[in-house]
């Protein structure tokens, strides 16, 4: 049955963890990858009668993230208690906020911030041998290492309309994070986690869908994946006379699937109320902007640098600038070029040759075995015509797969440019061998240049740079 088209609406929350050297509310070290349950104590195990205290480390992250993404900082806010049972949280309780956020009311690129809150991470739960059955031989063990790691949480507005550009924020989000180097943003460690709510609506209407939620994509691309199955699904229900149920749900990136976690909860179910054991939260005035103040380049101003001062195309200075191991590959490249090779020529070759060789192994560029320096010296060689852009691509391409010193690889795979003096004689043969064509191009027919320029890349075996022949033709026909 066809209704009116069903547009989606996109919200993410995205939790972060700080790297703070201790935990949020007591003095256990955090280490990821440490000897489970070694970084712990009476306080994050949620024994009775110990006292949490506040990082006032993770309180200036907070305050950073939150000036980052433009919101304003509560003069006061207070914690509450989440109350919920499940094996990761001893307490029976998780310390957030509730009702005033840290932070509100901000954007980043084209998509507003509702709230920015603190709150602690719960244990980390790996589940081993079979599962599903009691009594099964299955069991799930808990590494309360994890637990109370500070976690600042990151609410959008439902103002993302597409899939790809879900990704493409989220991208945007992480290299802010890493800039004000409050995080690792690693997703596969998880200390970047993003969930997702997704809803449909009829194309024209104002009023929301049900949403559901996704929950902890953990890579941009299950992110992408995600949301487009469930946009899919949730379009399926509604064609076939349906309605969409308010639930959580977990995207299996193997089977694309969605299969739903529970129905969702609300958070009257939660039962908040404030936490007596933590005083409120007041940032003064001084101290927001002096947090204000500090803050490094971020990716926005970035792009426009790019764009201004280095002079780059606007597609490229956005993807460089949003990505921050593509920004971080691209401004050491520059650093390690040589005099007179360009910002603008180095962009060009990792946004697009890198990029897709990168694609072709499935990595992102900056996994592959392509290191910045070598990358620049390709492109210094291009630029001093010694290998022609055909060329230089099949390097790039070794360059990827298993890394090299590129003038190495230009020999060993004998691609570098003919000499001139050589190529001003093959220009020579290859005119006398093309007396029409010679007389065609002088008579001012343009294109039957082709015939000679071809007989020359035949003998250069495609070597020699396109530009180049073209000009020494037309020099040696007198024009
Ligand atoms: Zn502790
Ligand atoms: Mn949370």
């Amino acid at each position: 049955m066809s209704g009116p088209e069903l547009v989606p609406t996109i919200g993410l929350e995205i939790h972060v963890q700080l790297l703070t050297r201790t935990k949020m509310f007591c003095g256990c070290e955090l280490e990821f990858g440490a000897e489970p349950n070694t970084h712990t104590c009476p306080i994050c195990l949620g024994h009775p009668g110990t006292l949490p205290v506040v990082n006032e480390q993770a309180i200036e992250y907070a305050t950073r993230i939150a000036v980052a993404l433009g919101c304003e900082v509560a003069p006061r806010s207070i914690f509450h208690r989440k109350n919920y049972f499940y094996p990761d949280l001893p307490k029976g309780y998780q310390i957030s906020q509730f009702d005033i956020p840290y932070g509100s009311d901000g954007r980043l690129g084209d998509v507003r911030i509702h709230r920015v809150h603190l709150e602690e991470d719960a244990a980390k739960l790996s589940h081993v041998g079979e599962s599903g059955r009691i009594h099964g031989s299955g069991a799930s063990l808990v590494d309360f290492n994890r637990g109370g790691t500070p976690l600042v949480e990151i609410v959008t507005e439902p103002d993302i309309t597409d899939p790809a550009a879900a990704r493409e924020w989220l991208g945007l989000l992480r290299t802010t994070l890493r800039q004000l180097g409050v995080s690792d943003v690693n997703m596969e460690e998880g200390s970047l986690r993003c969930d997702a709510n997704v809803s449909v609506r009829p194309a024209g209407t104002e009023e929301l869908g049900t949403k559901t939620e996704l929950k902890n994509m953990n890579s941009f691309r299950y992110l992408e994946r995600g949301v487009d199955a469930e946009i899919a699904r949730q379009r399926a229900v509604i064609e076939a006379g349906g309605a969409v149920e308010q639930e959580t749900l977990h995207f299996d990136p193997a089977s694309g699937t969605l299969t739903p976690l529970r129905s969702k909860e609300y958070s009257h179910d939660y039962r908040y109320f404030p936490e007596p054991d933590l005083v409120t939260l007041a940032p003064s005035q001084a101290d927001v902007e002096a947090a204000r103040d500090s803050l490094p380049e971020l990716p926005e101003q970035r792009r426009e640098r790019y764009a201004e001062e280095l002079g780059l195309h606007p597609d490229a200075a956005r993807l460089l600038a949003f990505d921050a191991d593509l920004a971080e590959f691209f401004e050491s490249a520059t650093a390690a070029a040589a005099d007179g090779v360009e910002a603008k020529a180095i962009a060009n070759w990792i946004t697009g040759d890198l990029v897709a060789l990168a694609r072709e192994s499935e990595l992102e560029p900056a996994a592959t075995s392509a290191d910045p320096a070598s990358v620049a010296q390709l492109v210094g060689l291009v630029a001093s015509k010694q290998v022609n852009r055909g060329g230089a691509r099949e390097v790039l391409a070794v360059l990827v797969r298993e890394g090299g010193d590129p003038v190495e690889i230009v020999e060993r795979l004998d691609l570098g440019a003919s000499d001139s003096g050589e190529l001003d004689a093959i220009v020579e043969k290859a005119i006398a061998e093309q007396p029409d064509a010679a007389a065609k191009v002088k008579a001012g027919e343009g294109k039957a240049i082709g015939a000679i320029v071809g007989v020359v890349m035949r003998e250069t075996r495609g070597k020699a740079d396109g530009g180049e022949v073209t000009r020494l033709i037309r020099s040696k026909l007198g024009l």
